[in-house]
């Protein structure tokens, strides 16, 4: 019998993930003994489970189905593609039709020079290129010591080792003795629970002078790169204050560092604009990309590097590359994909509409009194979830407690929030409508009241 044609009963499903299958970011025993919820099928925001309960999905999946589910053209580019061509690589001087007609189209749609493409399966791989690329760029220029690359504590880039370095979870840190050397990180611009009596703007330039102050403590000829989101997002949304991002790119500009831009959230729509870059008038020298690419129908990711970059990388023999670099199917999808985005507008019904309506609805959530901060950029937003929010104080509880509570509320309600410890963040498929939207505010006010009623009886308020 074909499992996948005939669906077993829902606790059938659950022994056998139980019992073989490992999550990613999850507690596998702790789950086992609960059971995960399985998804069967999903169209347009909503998924639905093997029980029949219909989700607003406010997050996208991983923040990647741009489009929204359920779009036949992409299968049948799939379809196609694999009967033409499934596979075959790009490394030993040939190359397919795919990876040259979305490396193209990239170059097309990626701001200033940034015309060259080094593909990879997602967004962890496309950040470990970028390690080995900016270290070769400075070494091919004649100053092998550039190799420093800086981050952002809290910043996430991926859970390769290399990624996982870049990025600034503790806790990734924690286990397997990460960061790897040559990785240091400097603080984040989350004004809310960080900011102390600065204004956001004095805090925004405050923690960009950081990078200035890292570089001198380091030496400029040792620093290769900086690393950002332009948004955090597994971070928790953090909307950086608008003095940052221009006194980042300043600093970049004056110590000849190359600028990366982790645009695996950012890009393809999700700011209201084609990449997060443009957004926040940003100018990489590289950008990481990923998710929305395919909107998540075909894992594919890569690094857009300028000409500059490229020109330099091109002397040698970059001893670099993936099997799935640029995979064929994958990269139809990927096209398929762009092309619906932009024939449909897209962008700019994150730009024009669904964007300004989520600002206008999600900023009424910070009336609710267990919500701080509510903000949003495009289609990605996230709350502050506080016990007091004059003075913006965390809960007594462990950090996390009452976010994940709220997120079991949520899921139990038909919506779908991560919590980032006591943030609340969405990221939902650019393809919502002001409707499905209101339906998610509406849907998460009620969360936030089912969460104080239960923390307030638990004690935790
Ligand atoms: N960079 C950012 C900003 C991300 O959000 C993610 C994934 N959430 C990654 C990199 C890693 O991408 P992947 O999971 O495709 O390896």
């Amino acid at each position: 019998m074909n499992i996948l044609l005939n669906q077993p009963p829902t606790a059938d499903i659950q022994a056998l993930d139980a019992a073989h299958h490992m999550h990613p970011f999850t507690a596998n025993a702790e789950l086992a003994a609960k059971g995960a919820r399985v998804i069967t099928r999903a169209r347009g925001v909503w998924l639905t489970d093997s029980d029949g309960n219909r989700i607003l999905d406010g997050m996208a999946g991983l923040w990647c189905v741009n489009i929204g589910y359920g779009r036949e053209e992409l299968a049948e580019v799939a379809a196609r593609q694999m009967r033409e061509l499934p596979y075959y690589n790009t490394f030993f001087q040939t190359t397919h039709v795919p990876a040259a007609a979305l490396a193209a189209r990239l170059a097309e749609l990626a701001p200033g020079d940034l015309n060259h493409v080094f593909f990879a399966s997602g967004g962890s791989e496309a950040n470990d290129t970028n390690i080995r690329l900016v270290r070769l760029y400075w070494a091919l220029k004649g100053k092998p010591e550039k190799t420093v690359i800086i981050s952002r504590r809290n910043a996430y880039h991926g859970s390769t080792v290399g990624a996982a370095s870049l990025g600034g979870m503790a806790p990734m840190h924690a286990q397997g003795g990460l960061p790897i050397p040559g990785v240091v990180h400097i603080g984040q611009p989350d004004w809310w629970s960080e900011g102390g009596d600065m204004t956001p703007d004095e805090f925004g330039r405050a923690r960009a002078r950081e990078l200035e102050e890292k570089i001198a403590e380091l030496g400029e000829d040792r620093v290769a790169a900086f690393i950002a989101e332009p948004v955090q997002g597994a971070g928790g949304v953090i909307i950086p204050p608008e003095s940052y991002w221009p006194e980042i790119q300043r600093i970049c500009d004056a110590h000849d560092i190359l600028l990366i831009a982790d645009e695996v959230i950012t890009g393809f729509g999700r700011t209201g604009n084609w990449f997060g870059s443009q957004t926040f008038g940003i100018r990489p020298d590289i950008m990481t990309v990923a998710k929305g690419l395919s909107s998540g129908y075909a894992p594919i990711g890569g690094s857009i590097v300028s000409d500059e970059v490229a020109e330099v990388i091109g002397q040698a023999e970059f001893v670099h590359g993936y099997t799935y670099s640029g995979h064929p199917v994958a990269a139809a999808v990927a096209l398929e994909n762009l092309r619906i985005m932009e024939e449909e507008g897209i962008v700019e019904h994150v730009r024009e509409v669904a964007g300004p309506h989520l600002a206008r609805r999600w900023a009424e959530l910070a009336e609710h009194p267990l919500v701080g901060e509510a903000k949003s950029v495009g289609l990605m937003a996230s709350v502050a979830l506080t016990p007091d929010k004059a003075s913006r104080a965390p809960f007594a509880a462990e950090k996390g407690t009452v976010g994940y509570i709220c997120r079991e509320i949520s899921f139990a309600e038909g919506l779908v929030m991560r919590h980032v410890g006591d943030r609340m963040i969405i990221a939902p498929p650019l393809v919502i409508t002001p409707d499905e939207i209101d339906t998610l505010v509406e849907r998460a006010w009620r969360v936030f009241d089912l969460t104080l009623a239960k923390i307030t009886a638990e004690g935790l308020m």
